[in-house]
């Protein structure tokens, strides 16, 4: 899983929590079937932390 972060706030929809958000940091995960969704900076922290994926 790849953090980002742009020099302005972007919007962007949570694939985790199912959210639409506007940040400038938010990570990029692989998923077992190969595709990428993007999360939130809560989710990230939330899955770095051993939660749920
Ligand atoms: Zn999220």
């Amino acid at each position: 899983m790849t953090m980002t972060r742009s020099a302005q706030a972007e919007p962007f929809h949570c694939g985790r929590c199912n959210t639409d958000k506007k940040a400038k940091a938010k990570a990029v995960r692989q998923k077992d079937d190969g595709t990428t969704d993007v999360i939130c900076n809560g989710c990230y922290g939330n899955v770095m932390a051993g939660g749920d994926p």
